[in-house]
Order: structure tokens, then sequence, then C-alpha cells
């Protein structure tokens, strides 16, 4: 198993003077997934190459268990990736393509035909060695190009995009059949995705890049209950933002007071709750008077958008709890405390 330790990388790409990516840090334990995840552009395939070799950081290094890796060619460094578009040999058959790695390695005849059937039968297709990749659906060529990247047993997998062109009922099966070969053969990870669900249910811990630097590393979770910034949380699906003064364990705003949780942030800052975390009716604290100016129907959840003097609050709700509820209404909300979380005021 393999500790990966990225130090302070950055790539600027001839010719551009803005970095791709820009003095990146992140410690990735043995055997953990970790998802680079952020839009189109912010520097996460630049990320995966330097890692895999095949691009040369303009600063900053690289290390495998506490190694630097930037010296060793591509083909030393234990690195396997994974593209999204699969890149079978076209002319090979599947067990052919499977079997790549461990012929260019010189393994015994017998020992790679007894692997690759291993693998075929871990990535769920253990008949389908003899096919041509042609003959397989997006989906399988998929579990294909995994297996070929499993069967070397790789210090890590790079796993760029892998989901992103199969539909969604495929894409459920790939996330849970990476995920539990992943944890079965403890392989150190990193997958990029612009996905954050994907990201979220696939990932140890998640880094959020965008504009080429990172804005939080942290388990799933965090992102959600205390984001790093406005921008990370708006990135994760929240909308609510008050500007406000937080002090003596309390929140001064257009919402009036609310109770904070231990921990909170004093002084001048942004005060954020999830829309999934408002309750409707009254509490014994943090509740508050709001008028209902819009109601959306999202399939199965509503949004309500609400209003309380020059504030304005987003909820999304369960079908039971907005029942009877209709725009104009004036009703009570509740914001419990531990869903509050104050973000730093950086204007
Ligand atoms: P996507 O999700 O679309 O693949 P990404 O997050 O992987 O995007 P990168 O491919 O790492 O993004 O690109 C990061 C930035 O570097 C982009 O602005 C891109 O235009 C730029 N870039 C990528 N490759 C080169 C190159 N060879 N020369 C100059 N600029 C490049």
């Amino acid at each position: 198993m393999t500790h990966v330790t990225i130090n302070n990388l950055t790539k600027i790409y001839p010719g551009t003077d803005k970095p791709a990516l820009d003095d990146l840090s992140l410690e990735i334990p043995s055997g953990e997934l970790t998802a680079l995840l952020g839009p189109s552009g912010c520097g996460k395939t630049t990320t995966m190459k330097m890692i895999a070799g095949l691009l040369t950081p303009t600063s900053g290094g690289i290390a495998f268990d506490g190694r630097s890796i930037l010296r060793d060619k591509p083909e030393h460094r234990g690195v396997v990736m994974v593209f999204q578009n699969y890149l079978l040999f076209p002319y090979m058959s599947v067990a052919d393509n499977v079997g790549f790695g461990l012929r260019m390695r010189k393994r015994p005849k017998q020992e790679i035909a007894h692997r690759v059937q291993e693998m075929l039968e871990l990535v769920k297709l253990p008949d389908l060695g003899d096919r041509k990749p042609s003959e397989l659906s997006g989906g399988q060529q998929q579990r294909v190009a995994l297996a070929r990247a499993l069967i070397v047993q790789p210090k890590v997998l790079l796993l760029d995009e892998p989901l992103s062109n199969l539909d969604a009922h495929l894409r459920f099966e790939m996330r849970d059949l990476i995920r539990s070969l992943q944890q079965e053969m403890g392989i150190t990870t990193i997958f990029v995705t612009h996905d954050q669900e994907e990201a979220v249910v696939l990932a140890d811990k998640v880094a959020l890049i965008l504009h080429g630097n990172l804005c939080q590393y942290d388990v799933a979770e965090a992102f959600y209950r205390r984001p790093a910034t406005e921008e990370v949380a708006r990135f994760f699906g929240g909308h609510n933002f008050v500007p406000g003064l937080s002090a003596d364990g309390r929140f001064e705003s257009a919402l009036g007071p609310m109770a904070l949780p231990q921990g909170a942030r004093t002084g001048r800052g942004t005060l954020t709750v999830r829309p999934e975390a408002i309750r409707i009716g009254k509490a014994d604290e943090n509740t508050l008077k709001v008028r209902v100016s819009e109601r959306i129907y999202l399939g199965t959840q509503t949004r309500l958008k609400l209003t309380h003097d020059e504030a304005t609050l987003d909820a999304v709700l369960s079908p039971d709890a907005v029942e009877g509820i209709a725009p104009g209404d004036e009703i009570d909300i509740h914001l419990p405390r531990q869903a509050l979380w104050v973000l730093e005021d950086v204007a």
C-alpha cells in the first residue's frame, strides 16, 4: 500500500501565464480513495498527468511513501491511469487486453491466463474473454479497462472521469464495483470527477479544486456541514447566505438573533444553513416567521423560497412537510442550531 504526498505542486503550461494548477498540497493515505472534484478546466487532469509522469511539474513535488517519484520514468512509477474513453486495444481479444500488463512484465503464460480469468470474474465478465472490445457495450468496455489496470496491482490507481460516458444506471453499477474492488485490493486511488454526488459517494476524502486552487480537502460530510467558503458551499448546492455579526454564541442578522453551535466563528461573517436542514414549525430556539414567496416542485421534494425582512432563504422539504403551504402564506420555521455555520467574511 502506498501513501501519496503532493507538495506545492504547480503547473504553468508553456505560452500561458496563469497556472493550470497552483500550489496543490495533499496527503493521500495508503489504501484510500481520494476524489479530485471540480468543474471543467480546473486542473484535475493536469494533476493526474503529473502523478502518472505524462507531464513535468513547473514546481513542487510528488512522493510515494516519502520518496520523490519525479525522476522516475512513467513505467517505473507503479501508476496506472484509466481514462474516460477506455483506450482498449481494438484488435486484441478482451482477455489479451486484460493480460497486456503482465505480458509486458514477461510473466509466465499460465500465470497470465489464470490472473486474467480471475480479473474477468472480479469485474463480472467471466465469459467474454474471447470477444473483441467492439463486441462489448460501453459499460463492459469500461470494466475491461478497469481489469486491465488492476491486474498489474499498481501502487496508485488514477481514474480520470471513468464513468462520464456511461448512462445513469451503469454509472451506479460501476461506482459500486470500483469502490468494492478498490477496498478489497487496498489500492491507493485518485478519482477525477466534476460530479459532486459521485465524489461524495465514492471517496474517503474529497479535494475540491476551483480555478486551479485547492479550496477544501476533507471528508464528504464536511462540505455540507462545515464548508470553507461561500464558493465551496455553493458548489455543493448551498443557497442560504445571510451577512451579520457573530458574538457570544449568537448570530445577529436580518433573520434576528440565532443561537449558534459551539465553536462557531466570531466577528463579522455570513450565516449559512443547508436548504434541507430548515424545518417547518416552532421550536425552543431559532424560530422565525417567514413569508412564502415561491413554491417549486422538484419531484421527490419541494423547494420553498422564503423571505424575512431583507433576508431570503431557500428550504427544500418533503411533500408531507409542505402540504397546504402556498405562496403568500406566512409560516413559522426554525433553523436547528447544529445546522448553522458561520463563514468568514472575505469582503
Ligand atoms: P476537464 O474536466 O474538462 O477535463 P480539468 O479540470 O481536467 O478539465 P485540465 O485538463 O487539467 O482541466 O486543464 C486545466 C487548464 O489548463 C485549462 O484551463 C486548460 O485549458 C489548460 N491546459 C490543459 N492542457 C494544456 C496545454 N497542453 N497547454 C496549455 N493549456 C493547457
